[in-house]
């Protein structure tokens, strides 16, 4: 069976991430239905989908006009969510991080709609955890979407010990024909690749501000200058088969030994959440944000990101 089977999603959870899948499930011709127990979370993602469909337009990201994507994204309260799991081919869950929460929706879906799938953008559980106590954990998958999630190509597919290769062969198709980058992670562990790895760093990054080695607005030039511009078109297996694994070995083990191995982030971090010092949406955090220039910022990162996506698209097409 192939995902040419899947032709209605339903999205639950209409907040950052909701808001961006049901967007690119859209794009690609799905009808879709996205519930919310929050009317405003609901209205405010209808605003934000057309917001980002009209950018899309603009970057020439979109095969067809946006009034006929828009239109096949419906809105609805929760209280529904039985009546819309009865007629969605997949089911992906946006709902906040909150084990319980998740773990009571997929068992009110559990006896639902057997040929659907069931998938979870969880950022920290693992499948199998949350399928405890199901009669059918087999349909239940992991899609980890990163934010915004209408336009970060990679999805990071997880799986549960009973997850069936029928779930997982659709799913990838699925994702392929929705134009993302699926990464099969191949075994159960927290955080799945990229948050391990964004973890490491953070753990060295609080050691070098701790230590005084670099100042925030530094540290954020030298790595979109270096690192970070360099991995958007060489990932890190390619740049040491550049560098020449001779010389990434001696440099790891020279370098191992002196980097940061703490078991808990730093007391800074905790110390400005004290604060309220919690980023944009409190308006400080490492920078300051004047409530006037919040959404202009927050359209320039994503006018960036549109701008690296085109050129994302026009180099897959061509290798
Ligand atoms: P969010 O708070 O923006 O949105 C969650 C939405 O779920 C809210 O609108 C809320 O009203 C709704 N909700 C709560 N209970 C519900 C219920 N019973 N039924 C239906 N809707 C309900 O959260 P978010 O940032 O979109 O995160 C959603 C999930 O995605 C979480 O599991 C999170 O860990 C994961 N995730 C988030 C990011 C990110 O950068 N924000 C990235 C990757 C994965």
């Amino acid at each position: 069976m192939s995902s040419d089977n899947i032709n209605t999603a339903l999205v639950i959870g209409a907040g950052i991430m909701g808001a961006g899948i049901a967007q690119n499930f859209a794009q690609a011709g799905l009808t879709v239905k996205v519930v919310d127990i929050n009317a405003n979370a609901l209205t405010n993602c209808s605003e934000v989908i057309a917001k980002n469909l009209r950018s899309f337009q603009d970057y020439e990201l979109l095969d067809e006009a946006v009034d006929p994507i828009a239109a096949r994204i419906s809105f609805d309260d929760a209280a529904d969510l039985i009546e819309h799991a009865e007629n969605c081919d997949f089911i992906v869950e946006a709902m906040p991080e909150i084990l319980e929460l998740k773990q009571e929706l997929f068992s009110q879906l559990d006896g639902v709609n057997a040929n659907a799938i069931l998938a979870s953008n969880t950022s920290s559980m693992t499948v199998s955890t949350l399928a405890q106590g199901l009669q059918t954990p087999e349909r239940l998958i992991g899609l980890h979407y990163f934010n915004p999630a209408h336009i970060i190509p990679a999805v990071e597919v997880h799986t549960g010990k009973d997850t069936s290769d029928l779930t997982i062969e659709k799913t990838m198709t699925l994702m392929h024909r929705v134009g993302k980058k699926p990464v099969r992670v191949r075994k159960e562990v927290p955080g799945f690749i990229i948050n391990r790895l964004t973890g490491a760093m953070e753990r060295e990054i609080d050691h070098l501000l701790d230590e005084g080695v670099v100042t925030p607005e530094d540290l954020d030039t030298a790595v979109k200058a270096s690192y970070g511009f360099r991995l958007a078109c060489l990932g890190p297996m390619e740049a040491e088969d550049m560098i020449g694994l001779d010389t990434a070995a001696r440099a790891s083990a020279n370098l191992f030994p002196t980097l940061s191995n703490s078991a808990v982030p730093s007391p800074g971090i905790f110390e400005k959440v004290e604060r309220g010092e919690l980023g944009i949406k409190s308006g400080k955090g490492w920078y300051d944000y004047p409530d006037d220039a919040k959404a202009s910022l927050v359209e320039r990162n994503n006018t960036r990101l549109l701008q690296q996506l085109k050129i994302f698209n026009s180099r897959e097409g061509t290798e």
